[in-house]
């Protein structure tokens, strides 16, 4: 027993792990160019994300073709994932109105298309709290949980039952 963990341990080759680490990151593709005037806070927002995970990468592109399509109205900021990792996102021009914080608003609801739900109400530290920690709240960083269970969602690369998409998060 002994001598074979040793034999698993002294044989597992780094080649055959690097591969397996790099089919995790799953790179999802986001078009902004009807982003209008929250295009900065958008690229911003994917950012926080890339930085704050290793599992997903957010990139920026202007096919049509992308995994998640971002638009500004003037509505209230919402997500409308299809599957894990793809949807739309509107930037509502209601809540920078009322004085939200853009770049929070835009990683906010990435974290929907990332699978997140809201966590309302909640603090200032929870990026999906969302609303709900206040106008002066302008921390786009999810917590070590929002973290976690996004990491979770791309390693384990499952996909959600169909009745868990395609609703809409409102904030
Ligand atoms: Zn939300």
């Amino acid at each position: 027993m002994v001598v074979a963990v040793g034999l698993v341990s002294l044989h597992a080759p780094a080649a055959s792990a690097a591969p397996v680490a790099a089919a995790a990151v799953r790179t999802l593709t986001y078009n902004a160019s009807g982003a209008a005037e929250f295009k900065a806070a958008v690229d911003q927002g994917a950012q926080v994300w890339n930085s704050s995970v290793v599992n997903v990468r957010l990139v920026s592109t202007t096919s049509s073709s992308a995994n998640i399509r971002i638009v500004a109205d003037n509505g209230w900021p919402r997500a409308q994932p299809t599957s894990l990792g793809s949807g739309q996102v509107w930037m509502g021009r209601q809540a920078t109105a009322e004085g939200h914080d853009p770049v929070r608003i835009a990683a906010h609801e990435l974290g929907h298309i990332l699978g997140q739900p809201d966590r309302k109400p909640g603090p200032c530290t929870s990026l999906m709290s969302g609303s709900s920690a206040g106008t002066s709240c302008k921390n786009p960083y999810p917590n070590a949980r929002e973290k976690s269970e996004v990491e979770a969602a791309f390693r384990s690369a499952k996909v959600g039952a169909a009745g868990e998409w395609a609703r809409v998060f409102v904030d």
